[in-house]
């Protein structure tokens, strides 16, 4: 795996997939900065030895160039966090980039327009793909939000660099720490998968049975398999064309030797709403007029106990309705519980959209061993997936 320690970067033109992509209010200031910080510790590196950097993201879903989704909007944060005064060249491709790139010095910083007001970004175009690798001598990919995608920018620009391609040190970071869960890891393993649905999560779920010692199903999840065994779940969320699927996930743990541990009780309410009415049922005994939005009590302390025996956790998926306030608690106990047990010693990933919103909401961010940033990208490599980013760049 090829990182930023396989070159010298002095007096090189490094060009960085970056993940820029960060939520702007209406007058167009960066409400987060946290990917802008992320892409920091490449940058930084590549400056310290004498290099240039050129920058290149997406921002938004554009159609066609749409001033809303300039990266201009954030040239003042990008300069601030960097501490640079970051250049910019108002269009990714053509003379303005390739002037721009060219008169880049040692030590500058320069980034691209958004890289979808070009619809062949998207499209994985090999020839504008060719026009991008050309503004650069060395590759560097340290988006991994898009590693799951075969764009020009994430994927078909590598073939252009035989050699010169390598991981940025976040990139390098998240594949790291997927390892040390899904191949190099510690016993006994634990992934606590969340969330609303089966459906969306079935094949993480079966590519990880090979890999885990027990599997917590918490969330929405929870009452396709309660019903699937004969529980009454009432009105809560159940998928029932996926009972069979249920079942057949029970049994195909049962003789790979992985432990399961699904609620026990739950917090039920007759309304999807923080203000609804609460009681506290047994999971297999959900009254009619009632939906199970949160795991109960007696479940938590069960998935304390597997939790703290853990030397490696993984977390995807909320316990329960986190976004509103009545039912957080299962979530932030979980929180709280792997966060223990990480600074007991264990080794704690966190990632996939809703959990790592979840974690920053409740401030547990920096009590994880880490927290990945790609949502999607997460999920596929979890899912088994090699990922068209990564592929491009051990090739
Ligand atoms: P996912 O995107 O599949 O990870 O699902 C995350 C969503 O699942 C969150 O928005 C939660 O509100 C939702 N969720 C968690 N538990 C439940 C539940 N018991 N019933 C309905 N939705 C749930």
């Amino acid at each position: 795996m090829k990182t930023l320690k396989d070159f010298n970067f002095k007096n090189k033109k490094a060009i960085i997939r970056v993940d820029f992509n960060v939520p702007l209010d209406e007058n167009f200031n960066v409400t987060d900065a946290t990917r802008i910080e992320a892409a920091k510790p490449t940058i930084d590196a590549i400056l310290a030895q004498g290099g240039s950097v050129i920058l290149m993201s997406h921002l938004g879903r554009p159609k066609g160039v749409e001033e809303k989704y300039s990266l201009k909007h954030i040239l003042k944060t990008a300069s601030d966090i960097l501490g640079v005064p970051v250049q910019f060249a108002s269009d990714c491709v053509g003379e303005v980039a390739k002037d721009a790139a060219a008169n880049l010095k040692p030590g500058e910083v320069l980034l691209l327009e958004n890289l979808r007001f070009h619809v062949e970004e998207e499209a994985g175009d090999v020839a504008f793909a060719k026009e991008l690798a050309s503004l650069g001598d060395i590759y560097v990919n340290d988006a991994f939000g898009t590693a799951h995608r075969a764009h020009a920018s994430t994927t078909i620009i590598a073939q252009f660099f035989p050699n010169e391609k390598c991981f940025g040190t976040l990139l390098a970071k998240e594949i790291e720490s997927l390892n040390k869960v899904l191949k190099n890891s510690e016993k006994p393993v634990t992934a606590v998968l969340g969330g609303s649905k089966v459906s969306s999560k079935i094949t993480v779920i079966e590519n990880i049975l090979d890999k885990v010692d027990h599997m917590i199903i918490g969330g929405g999840m929870t009452f396709t398999f309660i019903k699937a065994q004969g529980g009454k779940v009432g009105d809560s969320i159940c998928e029932d064309d996926k009972l069979e699927l249920a079942l057949e996930i029970l049994r195909l743990a049962k003789e790979k030797g992985v432990q399961i541990h699904i609620p026990v009780d739950v917090i039920a309410a007759d309304d999807f709403s923080n203000t609804a009415n609460t009681q506290v049922v047994d999971v297999y005994a959900i009254p009619d007029g009632w939906q199970g939005l949160d795991a109960g009590p007696k479940s938590l302390a069960n998935f304390e106990k597997v939790i703290m025996e853990s030397k490696t956790i993984l977390w995807n998926g909320p316990l329960g309705v986190f976004e509103m306030e009545s039912f957080a608690t299962g979530t932030i106990a979980l929180g709280e519980f792997i966060a223990a047990s990480t600074a007991n010693g264990a080794f704690s990933l966190v990632g996939g959209g809703d959990s790592v919103a979840a974690v920053k909401q409740f401030g547990f961010e920096d009590k994880m061993s880490y927290v990945s940033t790609g949502g999607g990208a997460m999920l596929e490599m979890l899912e088994g997936r090699v990922l068209p980013g990564i592929a491009a760049i051990l090739d």
